[in-house]
């Protein structure tokens, strides 16, 4: 216990709405162990209750503007006034600065979300939120709303692709890796042909990337997808001849 909590450290924001600093929580790079890397690139730790997405949402206490360090650094005008009218107005102060539990993450991701739609935030830093979101639910292995939130992300991250705004949300993101994942999603979704054509873009990098590792990632989901694709095809089948 003792442990985990010298993972924590405070970390002093501003606000980009208000100029408010208040204080949030972060957990200190490399305090954790990871034990599992879904193919989503969703990080489980041996800390359970510890997952960095849990702190990466700054809530600001005095006026209710969620966001991510991956926001525009600055809110025009325009937009100040329509977080002020949709969310400062209604606000009640509460403080997300200390622990958070899942439920809590789930609640400031929500509000992050509201802030980033109203506030025309990009593609990629909107689709973050979304994945992240879906974790959240898969944490709490709620399927229903972990693939609602997976849908968000994948439409999101394709428009993301279509206007190359992908650099913008996280700075490890390469264009194979973001083909990778909408791949990914997609195949998550249930969505085969989509899985299919996303993973095949993606192989295209085959010869021409230095990323080895994705490349393999993307041979071995794009089977997987082609033998689910098969799988289904086969229920399907069956369903016609019962039916
Ligand atoms: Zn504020």
């Amino acid at each position: 216990m003792i442990e985990k909590i010298s993972a924590l450290y405070d970390k002093s924001i501003i606000c980009r709405h208000c100029e408010t600093p208040f204080s949030t929580k972060r957990i200190r790079g490399g305090s954790l162990t990871m034990e599992h890397r879904d193919a989503d690139f969703c990080t489980r730790f041996k800390e359970k209750s510890m997952n960095p997405i849990l702190y990466s949402v700054n809530v600001c206490p005095q006026c209710g503007f969620a966001f991510s360090d991956q926001f525009n650094a600055k809110l025009t005008p325009a937009q100040a006034k329509i977080v002020q009218q949709k969310i400062s107005s209604k606000w009640t102060q509460k403080d997300f600065g200390s622990i958070r539990k899942n439920e809590e993450a789930i609640a400031c991701y929500k509000l992050a979300i509201y802030a980033a739609e109203l506030t025309d935030q990009p593609h990629s830093v909107k689709a973050g939120l979304y994945l992240r979101l879906g974790w959240l639910y898969r944490f709490l292995d709620n399927t229903a709303e972990e693939l609602r939130f997976i849908g968000m992300a994948v439409d999101e991250y394709e428009h993301s692709y279509i206007h190359s705004d992908y650099m913008r949300g996280d700075k490890e993101m390469s264009e194979i890796r973001l083909l990778y994942l909408i791949g990914e999603l997609h195949r998550r979704l249930g969505e085969f042909d989509s899985a299919i054509r996303y993973f095949g873009k993606a192989l295209e990098f085959r010869n021409s990337t230095i990323e080895s590792g994705i490349i393999r990632m993307a041979q071995d989901q794009w089977q997987l997808a082609r033998e689910e694709y098969k799988e289904k095809q086969k229920f399907k089948g069956n369903e016609h001849e019962i039916g």
